[in-house]
């Protein structure tokens, strides 16, 4: 594996940090595999966004997602990519991903116990002019004895048990915490120069710069996007999961983000995370204004 930790001194591969996790963790592995999964995939998306040019990738599909966006080529190979490491690595029930209006039940003979909420990549309307794009996902435990449905989707951000991302940019960095704080990976592609990444302290681009640098990040409701545009499940959750591991804070302005209670799958909030200093700063101007 050529990934490299964001400790400077030992070497700590992602799959070899992931595993030492599970191993403190005393779980079964199922968890451990479903990372390792999701890394597997995150690392075969980075490879096609990396020769999106060549390999004839850019372009759209030719038709819209289920809110709204346009299919790019990359969105379906990144989908079908996430889909397929989830199924077949045994430990999932139900995924949710901004592609498919349908939360996917899994097939009986290859379920285990977790939900997967994804957005398989974010930002992808930035592909063609070469914009930083990302994959971003959040897991959950399955809460009922139900046969599994989408309601085994619809629990707050509080429930999350990982979330990550994968952020394409001038390296492919992962992003993971299942909470014990966040760490960051620099993939490697070649498996050359060890990478010591910085940190850290905690939507794909610009979460990232705000996770590197501080401050605040915003999309809050505005008269277009009355309930703000960022999607709760698989864009807002993982990231406020993200931000409150770091040290930071998500909110909507009214209340914390991963306390709400979701009511569907695609359904959209109002985000404002960062540094607590200016989310709070934030969170007093919208109560003076909120009436
Ligand atoms: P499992 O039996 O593998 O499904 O794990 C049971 C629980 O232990 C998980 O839901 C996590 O809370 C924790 N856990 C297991 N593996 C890991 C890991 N690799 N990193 C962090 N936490 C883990
Ligand atoms: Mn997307
Ligand atoms: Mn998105």
């Amino acid at each position: 594996m050529s990934e490299r930790s964001a400790f400077d001194t030992n070497v700590i591969t992602l799959t070899r940090f992931v595993l030492e996790e599970g191993r403190k963790a005393k779980g079964t592995g199922e968890l451990t595999t479903l990372l390792n999964s999701m890394c597997t995939a995150i690392k075969a998306i980075s490879t096609a966004v990396r020769k999106a040019g060549i390999a004839n990738l850019y372009g759209i599909a030719g038709s819209t997602n289920v809110t709204g966006d346009q299919v790019k080529k990359l969105d379906v190979l990144s989908n079908d990519l996430v889909i397929n490491m989830i199924k077949s690595s045994f430990t999932s029930c139900v995924l949710v991903s901004e592609e498919n209006e349908q939360a996917i039940i899994v097939e009986p003979d290859q379920r285990g116990k977790y939900i997967v909420c994804f957005d398989p990549l974010d930002g992808s309307s930035n592909i063609d002019c070469l914009a930083s794009i990302g994959t971003i996902f959040a897991i959950y435990r399955k809460v009922t004895d139900d046969e599994p449905n989408q309601k085994d989707a619809l629990q707050p951000g509080r429930n999350i048990v990982a979330a990550g991302y994968a952020l394409y940019g001038s390296a492919t960095m992962m992003v993971l915490s299942a909470g014990q704080g966040v760490n960051c990976f620099m993939l490697d592609p070649d498996g050359s120069e060890p990478y010591g990444g910085r940190y850290v302290g905690s939507m794909v681009a610009d979460v990232h710069r705000t996770l590197v640098y501080g401050g605040i990040f915003l999309y809050p409701a505005n008269v277009k996007s009355p309930k703000g545009k960022l999607r709760l499940l698989y864009e807002c959750n993982p990231m406020a999961y993200i931000m409150e591991q770091a040290g930071g804070m998500a909110t909507t302005g009214a209340c914390n983000v991963l306390d709400i209670q979701p009511e569907s799958i695609h359904q959209r909030v109002p985000v404002v995370l960062g540094s607590p200093d200016d989310v709070q700063e934030y969170i007093s101007i919208f109560k003076k204004h909120a009436k």
